[in-house]
């Protein structure tokens, strides 16, 4: 009897195998359902054998093999493979935690899910069948099979209404392969939408890429803001169409996708697209992912799950804002999605394009060294659009008051007489107002987490923003009794108040993620924006991703200083990315562009390149850095990362696994050190840094040891491998 080997979501490395009398190796990558300790759960065969270790009286047999969907590629398989082994993590629960949550409860899709939007037709097989040999009393078949020989195709709702057990019939149909889905004819591009005819630059990035579509490269399209970089992937995009083929664009932030989207379909009106993120409600989900698998969704547009979709037409990548660190998921599997999509690139023999204004440092060294190639587009796109000119407000002598100097109210004021828009950025990482009492120092933290509490005036909270915790404003200190207790430092809302109160007249709009918590509500602002109902936005890091603004002609800036001097090594790198993202929405259309930033260090190196709009000066001179300090991307770093109730314990579990640890020459293995962060919800947290100048070398470390570290029977304590980490 043949057996299978299972691919189960459980924290264990191996396959489970199972009997299956009528499986073939046509079922691999299929869903099944088997029993697993007491429980039924779905799995993924990945493999049929004739064979097992197992002892034959104890293997058990599996419920039953789901084949209403086409089985996962073994492309796809093969990228879940390379996953697991590359961030040590358990394949079955890479691949089970990457499917539509409705592929992973036992029951087989159900038909309205899979054809909802499709029209259904007789293939040619269907056409040969004769209703003579279908018994009279079958009423229902006949029917349907009249009906589809009459029609070309029928609709969900006509199928209702033959008979309620259409559906049931149609799923049988299917897999006899009698009916299928319809393709929808696709066309080429709408007339209606305004193609720009592209600048000298554009158009030699586009030759340049769609002159090599049919092998792997990987191009990092690194243009300025404003330069046009969705016009090239859009013409690259047509290409890859053209001839039929899928296109997987990536992006960090689901907000961004509505544009994106909007910007897509009215360029391909007629082509089939599908959105992937995370907001997204199981249907939904499931029916983007099977029109993807299917081959009729030509262009998927998703966040960094979507690196996981089956694509068996797969010709093109385009990862947007490459160097985004929400690429990088920061729990569970710690995987990056750009780095997947460059593996999977690699793997379909396709292009990848990484666009971004300000490549990650990895990309750029591995540009420069001519293992990716190298496009540059060095101006904006739009005739008369300049890059905006960014100038430093010295803090230490325009003292400002609640975090706005006269000269940057002034500038303010300006802009609203002209009628242009303002965009106050505020700076929020490892920033944010705090409650402190001046009198003996207290200050309220979160009882969970490491944290301080983030104040919250408008509706009088404290909140902790990493586990969520809310609690009121204490009367007064609860350690000296003082009543005199003050947000100390500026928010988002403190800024709003103190806008509010210098412009009555102006309209302003704070945007947080409080604010576009609700559904559709990112789309409202974007409105409210585009429309100039909005004098003055004020904004963390949300507004500083991609969007074009085209009436936005002032950006201020503050708090940019508290990253200029991090412990992290990648500090400087994210501010000067997010800086220049910000500073790229001033001026994007006709509007000259303004920057202004506050600061006590307008001497600074990292502002200096800025304002000269230099990223290579700065890129070289972080580099430089880099290699003498022995950091990323001259050397290769993974974290084992642990936590438990007691940093006691958890410090004591690294040392045991750094103990196991077996070290070549080749790898370096640092003392155990406990996270910026140590408490996090309720879990104390460190980790153990290891280091590499080998690639290869390190992941053959990394192999062996967490084996090895998992035979340590310390219980409470959870661990993962965290490799190319971005945090600590
Ligand atoms: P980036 O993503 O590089 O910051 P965008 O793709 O958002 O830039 O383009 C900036 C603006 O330039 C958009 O309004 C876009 O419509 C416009 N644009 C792009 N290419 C051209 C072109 N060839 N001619 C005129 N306008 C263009
Ligand atoms: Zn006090
Ligand atoms: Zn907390």
């Amino acid at each position: 009897m043949p057996i299978i080997r299972v691919a189960i979501n459980v924290p264990v490395g191996t396959l489970f195998d199972y009997q299956a009398e009528d499986a073939n190796v046509l079922d691999i990558g299929l869903r099944v359902c088997v029993p697993f300790g007491k429980k039924k759960i779905t799995g993924i065969i990945m493999a049929i054998s004739m064979e097992t270790q197992i002892p034959i009286e104890k293997l058990k047999s599996a419920y039953g093999i789901f084949r209403e969907i086409n089985p996962l590629p073994p492309a796809l398989l093969n990228l879940f493979h390379f996953c697991s082994q590359y961030y040590h993590h358990p394949l079955g629960m890479v691949i089970l935690n990457s499917l539509p949550a409705m592929l992973r409860n036992n029951k087989p899709v159900k038909l309205k899910e899979w054809w909802a939007q499709h029209p259904l037709g007789l293939t040619d097989l269907g056409r040969q069948v004769d209703i003579a040999n279908i018994p009279a009393r079958n009423r229902v078949a006949r029917r349907l099979l009249t009906e589809f020989q009459n029609a070309t195709n029928l609709t969900v709702q006509q199928i209702k209404q033959i008979s309620p057990r259409a559906s049931k019939l149609l799923i049988e149909w299917k897999q006899l392969g009698w009916v299928a889905e319809k393709p929808i004819i696709q066309t080429t591009p709408s007339e209606t939408a305004i193609i720009p005819t592209l600048t000298a630059e554009q158009e030699s990035a586009v030759t340049t890429v769609t002159a090599r579509l049919e092998q792997f490269n990987t191009w990092l399209l690194h243009g300025v803001t404003g330069s046009g970089k969705t016009e090239v992937y859009l013409r690259i995009i047509e290409s890859a169409l053209s001839r039929g083929k899928q296109t997987l664009v990536l992006i960090p932030e689901i907000n961004l996708t509505p544009q994106l989207e909007a910007v897509f379909r009215a360029r391909f009106c007629t082509i089939p697209l599908v959105n992937l993120h995370s907001g997204l409600n199981d249907t939904e989900r499931l029916t983007g992912w099977l029109q993807a698998q299917r081959g009729e969704a030509k262009i998927i547009l998703g966040t960094r799950l979507a690196v996981f979709t089956p694509l068996p037409e797969l010709g093109l990548i385009i990862v947007d804002e490459e160097h985004d660190s929400s690429f990088k998921q920061q729990d569970g599997l710690r995987y990056s999605a750009r780095d997947l999509a460059i593996f999977r690139a690699r793997e379909t023999n396709i292009p990848i394009v990484l666009g971004s204004a300000t490549p990650s440092l990895e990309s750029y060294f591995n540009a420069i060294n001519g293992r990716y190639q190298y496009i540059r587009l060095a101006s904006r796109a739009v005739k008369n659009a300049r890059l905006p000119m960014i100038q430093y407000i010295d803090t230490r002598i325009h003292k400002s008051q609640d975090g706005l100097s006269v000269p940057l109210l002034k500038a303010i004021e300006k802009c609203l007489a002209e009628q242009r828009q303002t965009l106050i950025f505020i700076n929020r990482r490892g920033y944010a107002p705090v409650l402190l009492c001046k009198s003996c120092a207290w200050s309220a933290l979160c009882q969970r987490c490491s944290s301080r509490l983030v104040v919250h005036l408008r509706d009088k909270k404290l909140r902790c923003h990493h586990c969520g915790h809310e609690e009121n404003f204490p009367r007064a200190c609860p350690q000296c009794g003082n009543q005199d207790i003050a947000p100390f430092g500026q928010g988002t809302q403190r800024v709003e108040e103190s806008l509010i109160a210098h412009f009555p007249s102006a309209r302003i709009l704070r945007i947080d993620r409080d604010s576009t918590r609700r559904k559709n509500a990112w789309q409202e602002i974007l409105h409210t924006i585009h429309t100039h109902q909005v004098d003055i936005l004020i904004g963390t890091q949300l507004l500083a991703k991609g969007h074009d603004f085209q009436n936005l002609s002032l950006v201020g800036i503050l708090n940019a200083d508290t990253s200029l001097y991090s412990t992290d090594f990648r500090a400087s790198e994210r501010l000067f990315s997010q800086l220049m993202q910000v500073s790229g929405r001033a001026g994007r259309a006709n509007a000259a562009g303004h920057v202004l930033i506050q600061t006590e260090f307008p001497d600074h190196p990292l502002y200096y390149s800025l304002q000269q709009h230099d990223y290579d000066v700065l890129a070289q001179t972080l580099l430089t850095e880099r290699k003498m300090a022995g950091f990323p991307p001259y050397v290769y770093q993974a974290l084992l990362r642990a936590e438990a109730h007691d940093i006691k314990i958890v410090l004591n579990f690294l040392k045991q696994a750094a103990h196991l640890a077996k070290p070549t020459q080749a790898i370096q293995i640092f003392d155990p050190v406990p996270a910026q962060l140590v408490r996090l919800k309720g879990m104390e947290r460190a980790y153990l840094l290891i280091q590499s100048s080998s690639r290869k070398q390190l992941q053959a470390f990394l192999t062996e040891w967490s084996v090895q570290i998992s035979t340590l029977a310390i219980r409470k304590v959870r661990w993962v491998v965290d490799v190319d980490p971005i945090e600590f």
